[in-house]
């Protein structure tokens, strides 16, 4: 029976559950050989690059990665880069279907004086650096002072914030990178104050993450139970609110009146403030806030000011994605309609949505685009491939040498205590393949 070529790429929950969308898809009359192209030389995208080490529950949706991987339909193309290996005008040739689900990787700039300083970070880097990504190992963190502070209000913040704040010895049994680990084992960081420029009512921050804080045991949580009181007036004068923002905003009150024991470990979360500066000579030393309110539901600006001494600012605002030939950018995205972009070329994920969501949402959001991509689809096209593009010499980590990198991690973590030791040395993972 002829089948029609699908290139997917980016190895990140978007292109498996895209992948997952066409084999469910598949019929008597109708069916697809999926070839994932990935620039690293490990799959699972976010999941194993984002997803916080003390978060390991979350990291089981790679056990359905797997097993779509396991389909005799599906073929893993990882260490091959669009746009470096193969460009999007070969896949656009090679294949009947081009599905982009390359994710949004650059750090949004806060554009404030001061923000080029030493230890002033964007999550887009610090979270890799902690998650043992290949290209993030060298990244210099400074924790030295006392005091940290993460700007932004959602969950990578949070994630952030308590990384930074926590006892090293609870990720001791984690993934986190050994690096990572060796250094925040001599961190100087007692106190963590998230920032967000919006109040409680409008943080971005998810109910499990919020609940997580409850849990920590090293950590005390503070958030002023003045701006949950503001916040919960406001809601009220909203009439009908979403039962997600009454849970958030309920975890919040708890978290704000529950009994601070003392503990030396402080994560803070101060609402309406927006960072107008960082000052400091050679390095973050200070931060200059403005402080807002809300005013019939908008945000405003107030006259006072205020500032924090902290050596390490780290900025979780946002995330674009990376341009590159044959792709446009509008607001941080691929441009596309309902997630086609072009003749055969579609995106899925945070390269069509940007960085929202959770894992989860993008599996309805692969879904409804593989759909569009079926009604679109012409008879497949005599075409060889990935493996007409690709330079002799080149070396895939294909789903086999894959499966020897995963094994060799997972063995090394159960000495160890721990899911697995990520190797973070690119070379090395490519050798591991090899084995
Ligand atoms: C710090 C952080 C923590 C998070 N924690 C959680 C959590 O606890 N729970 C939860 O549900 N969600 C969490 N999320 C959200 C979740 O990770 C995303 O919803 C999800 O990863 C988006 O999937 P994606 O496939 O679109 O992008 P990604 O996961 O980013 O995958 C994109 C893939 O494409 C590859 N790629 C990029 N460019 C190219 C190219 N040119 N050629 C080939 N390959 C390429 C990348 O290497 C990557 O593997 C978190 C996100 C972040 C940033």
């Amino acid at each position: 029976m002829p089948f029609h070529r699908i290139a997917i790429v980016g190895a990140g929950p978007a292109g498996y559950f895209t992948a997952q969308a066409f084999q469910k898809a598949q019929s008597n009359n109708l069916s697809f050989a999926i070839d994932m192209i990935e620039r690293l030389p490990t799959p699972w995208g976010l999941v194993r690059s984002g997803v916080a080490p003390d978060h390991q529950k979350v990291k089981t949706v790679s056990k359905v990665f797997e097993k779509i991987a396991k389909e005799p339909n599906f073929r893993l193309f990882a260490n091959v880069e669009l746009g470096k290996h193969v460009s999007l005008k070969d896949l656009r040739d090679q294949y009947d279907v081009v599905v982009l689900a390359t994710g949004a990787s650059i750090g949004r700039k806060l554009g404030i004086r001061g923000e080029e300083l030493k230890n002033s970070l964007s999550a887009a880097d610090f979270v890799p650096w902690y998650n043992a990504h290949p290209e993030f190992v060298d990244v210099k963190v400074d924790l030295s002072s006392d005091t940290a502070v993460v700007i932004g209000a959602g969950n990578v913040s949070m994630d952030t914030a308590r990384i930074l704040a926590i006892d090293p010895a609870e990720l001791e049994p984690t993934d986190v990178a050994d690096h990572a680990l060796a250094k925040l084992k001599q961190s100087n960081i007692r106190t963590v104050i998230i920032c967000g420029r919006r109040g409680p009512e409008h943080a971005a921050f998810t109910a499990p993450e919020l609940r997580d804080l409850l849990k920590l045991k090293n950590t005390e949580v503070s958030i002023d139970p003045k701006q949950i009181e503001e916040a919960i007036k406001h809601i009220e004068e909203m009439g009908n609110v979403e039962r997600d923002l009454k849970n958030n905003i309920e975890i919040m009150k708890t978290i704000a009146e529950t009994e601070k024991k003392g503990l030396t470990r402080k994560l803070e979360i101060k609402f309406l403030t927006t960072p107008l500066e960082i000052k400091g000579s050679g390095k973050v030393e200070e931060i200059v806030f403005q402080k807002n309110k809300v005013v019939r539901g908008k945000v405003v600006a107030t006259n006072e000011t205020f500032s924090v001494k902290a050596g390490l600012v780290v900025s979780a605002i946002g995330y674009d994605s990376i341009e590159y030939p044959g792709i446009s950018i509008e607001r941080g995205r691929i441009i596309n309609i309902a997630g086609h972009v072009e003749h055969n070329v579609y995106t899925v994920g945070w390269a069509k949505r940007g960085p929202t969501g959770v894992i989860g949402t993008n599996k309805s959001d692969s879904t409804d685009v593989v759909e569009l991509i079926i009604e679109n689809l012409k008879e497949p096209k005599a075409c060889e491939g990935i493996t007409a593009l690709l330079k002799s010499g080149h070396e895939v980590i294909d789903q086999i040498a894959w499966g020897k990198i995963n094994a060799s991690e997972v063995i090394s973590g159960e000495i160890a205590g721990k899911p697995r030791v990520k190797e973070a040395d690119w070379k090395q993972l490519i050798s591991l393949g090899r084995s």
